[in-house]
């Protein structure tokens, strides 16, 4: 009854673990839920601001399909203050969300049968979409170096069907950050096999000291010709609600994203570019900052809790508001033991012996990882860690 293409995705892997969660506390469990890819916190008041005066004045009609125009101004310029190039409002368009900026890009770059690379671990949206457009996803593992993929497996990874490679930095879900030299040397790849980047910025907002987050076309002015920029508000403004992000890219790309994206949703909704057409004029860095130091406060809080682990590296933690814990050499220790265990089996644990809901790596392409995610209060993420900690602490599989 179903089209043929429905077999081809499942919904996400983040979206199961968020309603396993839901359904321990169901039966009176006490659950910490450390699976939202979200920070808990109030609207920016410009945002909210922007949102009622826009009601107030009427607002309600269609706008042009890709954004209004003075929204895509105001992100060309701050585009090029993070860049330092200039971007021009016909190089944006207006998505609900990055995940609409991601989708578009991968409709109008693929033909059927094109490759596209994704380090591993990775947010499990990329392949599912790329997929859908037809192209095929070609993982590269990046658990040997720090999470970041070496140049050395890029290259081979290449063949004559490769079209694109995603770049997503601070990373989802293991926070690691690309340093100047391996975005220069993603860049002159691209150049040199003629590559599109897939550049996901979402979590460029969070990018913890000493580590900073450069965007590539800063990095390799020379291939923003190849380059697709998504970003997004709902991590770095807290607005995964509102549905408002963006990309920014080739003239020529935008014009086929205008064009797809017309017989789509057409624009994104006013109301929330109202909003954040008022941040961006008159928000200033103020709420950003705060956002900032309640991520770091949290950040610092919970590499304090995790370096009491004993059995699990402390994770880098980067950027972004992640800790991934890597079960690997656990894994090998419980092996030469005669035991096996996967990262599911340790997530199940996690909830139903600390009442902590985790989201497994087998959802990120990774059967040795663990995501948590501290945008949540610090009192409860204290005492989710201590938990999760002692119970890790524990573990005999
Ligand atoms: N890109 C990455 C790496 C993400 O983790 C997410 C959301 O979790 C998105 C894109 C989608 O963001 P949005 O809510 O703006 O669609």
């Amino acid at each position: 009854m179903l089209a043929q293409r429905t077999v081809l995705f499942n919904s996400s892997g983040t979206a199961a673990a968020r309603t396993a969660a839901k359904a321990a506390a169901t039966n009176g469990k006490e659950i910490i839920d450390l699976t939202a890819g979200e920070i808990w916190t109030d609207l920016a008041s410009s945002v909210r601001e922007g949102a009622i005066a826009a009601i107030n004045r009427n607002v309600n009609r269609y706008t042009d399909t890709l954004g209004m125009m003075e929204l895509r101004h105001a992100l060309a310029r701050r585009i090029s203050a993070e860049t330092a190039q200039p971007w021009s409002a016909d190089e944006i368009a207006v998505t609900s969300g990055a995940k609409q900026a991601l989708f578009n890009a991968a409709m109008v770059i693929l033909n059927p049968g094109d490759e596209v690379l994704i380090p591993a671990p990775y947010w499990t949206t990329f392949p599912a979409q790329i997929i859908i457009a037809g192209g095929t996803p070609i993982f590269i593992g990046t658990r040997q170096s720090n999470y970041v993929p070496t140049l050395t497996d890029l290259v081979k990874a290449v063949t004559s069907r490769t079209k694109a490679i995603v770049v997503n930095t601070p990373n989802n879900p293991t926070g690691a950050i690309y340093d100047r030299e391996a975005l220069a040397g993603v860049a002159q790849l691209a150049m040199d096999r003629d590559l599109w980047i897939i550049f996901d910025e979402c979590y460029g907002a969070f990018a913890h000291a000493p580590h900073t987050h450069h965007p590539i076309v800063s990095v390799a002015p020379r291939a923003r010709d190849r380059t697709l920029i998504v970003n997004s508000f709902s991590k770095s403004l807290a607005l995964t609600g509102w549905r408002i992000g963006y990309l920014a890219g080739p003239k020529a790309v935008i014009g086929a994203v205008k064009a797809l994206q017309s017989h789509t949703t057409s624009n994104p909704n006013v109301i929330a570019q109202h909003a954040l057409l008022h941040y961006l004029e008159c928000g200033g860095p103020a709420y950003q900052l705060q956002l900032q130091r309640q991520v770091a406060n949290a950040r610092e809080l919970g590499l304090s809790i995790l370096s009491t682990l004993t059995s699990v590296p402390q994770p880098t933690a980067q950027g972004g508001f992640y800790f991934y814990l890597d079960l690997s050499e656990l894994q090998r220790h419980a092996k030469t033991h005669g035991r096996e265990f996967s990262a599911d089996d340790v997530v199940k644990k996690l909830l139903m012996d600390a009442g902590v809901a985790t989201i497994s790596g087998t959802a990120f392409g990774d059967p040795a990882g663990v995501r948590l995610s501290y945008g949540i209060n610090l009192k409860l993420l204290d005492k989710a860690l201590r938990r999760l900690t002692a119970t890790l602490n524990e573990l005999t599989f």
